[in-house]
């Protein structure tokens, strides 16, 4: 029997906001995920001039968001480790912790178009089926040249698509685009009402909201 299907959605959770949550839950529905794990970077290394929170400010806020959805977990895996995070090795050691599992990369189509700039991102095929959606409030066309560019230096010469190929057609470590619903919330937008010390009630979960005030996160305007 096959064993587990397992979401990976990565990030810098800085905050965690109602976009990440809905994308995770669109892919879990249209992807048949058993889990998917919430794994916040440590150190990303492509956002280090970016004001971030605390790590374990992130971890806490990610705990809270997910503490409710059965199948949504967070993991520390990045905070156990020094250094970056590279995804290609987070990857490495889940298909280790978790082996008999199938994962699946989970990004929005912001993150696909970064994939170039990462350390080997050819090795994340040989871990997860890489799964994009297009993200809410930013342009995104799967057929321009820059998305050919990335499909291959995944490796893969087209899109995956589902629908309308159904999930259990795609075999592991493909590229695939799948069609979801998703909100234009950014954390830059949110850490900006914050610091203007506007409501972010509806952006994020209420008990994220009530974690940034008793923190008194993201109160400086950022630069
Ligand atoms: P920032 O505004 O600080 O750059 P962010 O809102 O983009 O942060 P990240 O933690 O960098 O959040 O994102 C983690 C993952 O979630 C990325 O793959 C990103 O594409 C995806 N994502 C973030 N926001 C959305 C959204 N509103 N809809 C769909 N995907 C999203």
């Amino acid at each position: 029997m096959a064993g587990p299907r397992i979401g990976v959605l990565g990030g810098t959770f800085n905050p965690v906001h109602l976009g990440h949550l809905l994308i995770a839950e669109e892919f879990r529905e249209r992807l048949a995920l058993d889990r998917v794990l919430f794994v916040p970077a440590a150190a990303p290394p492509h956002k280090g001039d970016r004001r971030l929170a605390d790590p374990l400010h992130r971890y806490a806020m990610v705990a809270l968001a997910v503490a409710d959805h059965p199948a949504f977990a967070v993991s520390d895996l990045e905070f156990r480790r020094p250094g970056p995070s590279y995804s290609a090795v987070t990857l490495e050691l889940l298909a280790g912790e978790l082996s008999g599992s199938l994962l699946y990369f989970l990004m929005g189509s912001d993150t696909f178009l970064d994939l170039p700039a990462w350390r080997t991102p050819e090795r994340l095929t040989t871990w997860a089926t890489v799964a994009v959606a297009h993200r809410g409030g930013v342009s995104f066309d799967p057929a321009s040249p820059a998305a050919a560019a990335v499909l291959a230096r995944l490796g893969r010469p087209a899109w995956r698509r589902v629908p309308p190929e159904p999930w259990s057609a795609i075999p592991p470590g493909e590229v695939i685009l799948v069609e979801t619903a998703s909100l234009p919330v950014s954390a830059r937008e949110i850490r900006r009402r914050v610091a203007e010390g506007r409501s972010v009630r509806f952006l994020v979960p209420p008990a994220v909201a009530d974690y940034i005030a008793a923190h008194h996160l993201y109160a400086d305007p950022e630069r």
